[in-house]
C-alpha cells in the first residue's frame, strides 16, 4: 500500500483477520439504535469512559510506562486490570512500546510516528503484525510480577469481565452503548495522543520529536494532551505544567497520595519548566527535522516528474539547452547530497549537545 507517498513493509499492513474484533465493536455499536439508551446505560457510558480513561493514563502510562510516581504492589495491580479493561493489551505490552516510542520519538525506530502518516500513527500500527510481540528486557522492571504477566498474557479477560458486568447492570443498553460505545471513545481519544498531539496545538518546549500541547486533547484525555510538556519531561508524573493546564490525572493520583496509596509524585523543577523555549529561540530539532523531511520529499518529486514536462520541440530547437539542463540538475543532485550529510551531522551534533547537556543537569541534580 502506498499511503502519501510513504512505502508499507508487508508486516506493516492491516491484518484484517486478527483486527476483525476491533472493527466489530465498532459496527456492534450501530445496535445502540435498537437497543435505545437508558438513563443507566448512559451513566455506564459515562464511567466507563473516564474511569477507564483514568487508568489509561495515570496506570498504563504514567506509572508503568514512565514510573513518574510509586504504588504498592495491591494497587499496581488494580492500575493493571484497570487499564486492561480499555481493551488496550496487557500494561506490559502498552508500556515497552511507549517507552520505545520515547526512545526514537519520530525517527524510523519510532513505531507510531506521525511522519509515517496519520492513519499509520493513529491505528494502523496496532492493526498490523509487527507490534504484536514486545520487548520484555525494556521492562524489565515490571516484567518480574507474575500477576503482570499473567495479565499480559491473558489480556482478554479485563475487558470481557468489564462487559459482561456492564450487561448485568444495564442490560442490552447498557453493553452496546454503555460499555462498546465508551469504548470506542476511549479508543480513538487514546490513539488521538499518538497521532493528534504531534501535529495539533502549540510547542512549548523544543524537543527533538514533533508533540505538542491541545487543550482539546487534555479534555479528552484527563490530561494527557499537554503533550509536548510531557516529551520534555517525561520523569514529570504531572503533563499540565501551569495551573491553567488542566490535568484530571494527575489531581487523582495527588488525592491517591493523600491516601498514602501512592507516593514520590513526580513535580517538574521551576528551572526546567522555564528552559527550552520555542519562544525563546531556542533550536527546535524535531520540527526542524520534520520539515527537513518534508522538503526533501518535495525536491524527489520534482525530480521525478521534470522529465515530463519537457517540450521536445524547444529542446530539438537548441541542443545545448538539454547538455545544460542535465548539467544543472546533477549540480543539485551534488549539493542536495551534501546538504544532506551537512545537516545529518549538525542533527547528531545538536543530539549529542542535548543528552550531555541533560546528563549534566541530572548530575547537577536539576532534573532527577
Ligand atoms: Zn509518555
Ligand atoms: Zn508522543
Amino acid at each position: 500500500m502506498n499511503l502519501h507517498g510513504i512505502e508499507r513493509a508487508p508486516d506493516e499492513r492491516v491484518n484484517w483477520k486478527t483486527s476483525f474484533p476491533f472493527f466489530l465493536v465498532h459496527a456492534l455499536v450501530l445496535f445502540t439504535f435498537v437497543t435505545g439508551i437508558t438513563g443507566t446505560a448512559a451513566v455506564i457510558f459515562l464511567v466507563m469512559y473516564w474511569g477507564r480513561m483514568f487508568f489509561i493514563t495515570a496506570g498504563y502510562h504514567r506509572y508503568f510506562s514512565h514510573r513518574s510516581y510509586k504504588l504498592g504492589r495491591g494497587m499496581q495491580f488494580v492500575m493493571a486490570f484497570g487499564g486492561g479493561m480499555a481493551a488496550q493489551k496487557g500494561a506490559l505490552w502498552w508500556a515497552s512500546h511507549h517507552r520505545n516510542h520515547h526512545r526514537y520519538s519520530d525517527t524510523e525506530l519510532d513505531l507510531h510516528s506521525p511522519q509515517k502518516g496519520f492513519w499509520w500513527s493513529h491505528v494502523g500500527w496496532i492493526l498490523c503484525d509487527k507490534n504484536n510481540a514486545w520487548d520484555a528486557d525494556g521492562i524489565r522492571d515490571f516484567n518480574k510480577y507474575p500477576e503482570l504477566r499473567f495479565l499480559t498474557k491473558h489480556d482478554w479477560i479485563p475487558p470481557w469481565t468489564a462487559g459482561v458486568a456492564c450487561y448485568l447492570i444495564g442490560g442490552w443498553s447498557g453493553l452496546v452503548f454503555g460499555f462498546l460505545g465508551s469504548t470506542v471513545l476511549l479508543w480513538h481519544s487514546t490513539f488521538f495522543i499518538n497521532s493528534l498531539a504531534h501535529v495539533m496545538g502549540r510547542r512549548r518546549y523544543a524537543t527533538t520529536d514533533t508533540s505538542r500541547n491541545s487543550v482539546f486533547l487534555a479534555f479528552l484525555t484527563l490530561g494527557e494532551g499537554w503533550h509536548n510538556n510531557h516529551h520534555y519531561f517525561q520523569a514529570s508524573c504531572r503533563q499540565g505544567f501551569y495551573w491553567w493546564e488542566v490535568d484530571v490525572s494527575y489531581y487523582v493520583i495527588r488525592v491517591l497520595g493523600f491516601f498514602r496509596l501512592a507516593h514520590d509524585i513526580k513535580e517538574p523543577p521551576a528551572r526546567v519548566k522555564a528552559a527550552a523555549r520555542v519562544r525563546d529561540g531556542q533550536f527546535d530539532q524535531g520540527m526542524f527535522k520534520a520539515y527537513w523531511g518534508k522538503a526533501g520529499a518535495a525536491l524527489h518529486n520534482v525530480r521525478l516528474h521534470k522529465s515530463h514536462e519537457l517540450d521536445p520541440a524547444l529542446l530539438e530547437s537548441d541542443p545545448e539547452l538539454a547538455t545544460r539542463r542535465d548539467q544543472l540538475e546533477e549540480l543539485i543532485a551534488q549539493n542536495r547530497a551534501a546538504l544532506a550529510e551537512h545537516v545529518a551531522n549538525a542533527l547528531a551534533h545538536a543530539e549529542e549537545l542535548g543528552r550531555l547537556t541533560r546528563r549534566q543537569e541530572r548530575q547537577t541534580g536539576t532534573i532527577d
